[in-house]
């Protein structure tokens, strides 16, 4: 089951890239298996997938161990400062920092196990309430402070857009980001890449591509609906 189904994502994103003319290299299918078991996760590997998305640090290090050693781990859950400690050298990138202190308290790990590590920059493009991320108007401060830390490196943004009945009412806020990456790239500022933008989840990927996606998030059209009762 598991299996079909990312053949259909894949099939999508491939749709996505042709009608847009993009690379399909240039996009990143993260498989999202929080709550999953291992299992399915195994599924999913021999499926041929590599890059695992989780947004719970236990969870995600736990997973970690009992699974093979070539998987790319992204973290994409808000982080607690208090547990940086526990995935510095287990993942390739964090999709989710919003703020001075994260970042810092990254910049410390990183250096301490003398590793660099790629962070996206959350931006709560919606200004939805309930959301995490930085404002579009605060996001170049915070990566102009961001780019000063040793052992930290801006790879690009991130969002999480509103939970919408028809895709296609995200595409302006992906357009906004994609927007907000060219600008901040023209800014030319030292340590900053603009290269990832990672933007669309099970419900609206396919729109996020065709605005310029390099990462996607996909959960439920993978694995199936989450079940958070147990
Ligand atoms: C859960 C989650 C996803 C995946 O959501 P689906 O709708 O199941 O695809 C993507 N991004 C983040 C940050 C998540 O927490």
């Amino acid at each position: 089951m598991i299996r079909e189904r990312l053949e259909e994502v894949q099939n999508q994103i491939v749709a996505a890239c042709e009608k847009t003319g993009r690379n399909l290299s240039g996009v990143t299918l993260v498989a999202v298996s929080k709550t999953k078991p291992v299992s399915a996760l195994q599924e999913a590997y021999d499926a041929g997938v590599r890059d695992f998305g989780e947004n719970k640090v236990q969870e995600l290090v736990e997973k970690a161990q009992l699974l093979p050693e070539d998987i790319r781990w992204h973290m994409i859950g808000h982080l607690q400062r208090n547990k940086v400690k526990y995935i510095i050298d287990k993942v390739c990138m964090i999709h989710s920092v919003d703020s001075l202190r994260l970042a810092e308290e990254i910049s410390r790990e990183a250096v301490r196990h003398q590793t660099c590590m790629n962070i996206l920059i959350e931006v709560n493009v919606a200004g939805e309430e309930s959301k995490f991320g930085v404002s579009v108007k605060e996001t170049e401060e915070l990566v102009r402070q961001i780019s000063l830390l040793p052992g930290i490196k801006i790879q690009g943004l991130m969002t999480i857009a509103p939970f919408v009945e028809y895709e296609e009412e995200n595409r302006k806020f992906f357009a906004q980001l994609k927007q907000l990456a060219v600008d901040i790239e023209g800014k030319n500022i030292d340590n900053v890449n603009m290269k990832y933008l990672s933007m669309g989840m099970t419900g609206d990927y396919r729109v996020a591509v065709e605005e310029g996606a390099t990462h996607v998030r996909v959960g439920t059209g993978i694995f199936g609906e989450r079940d958070y009762s147990a």
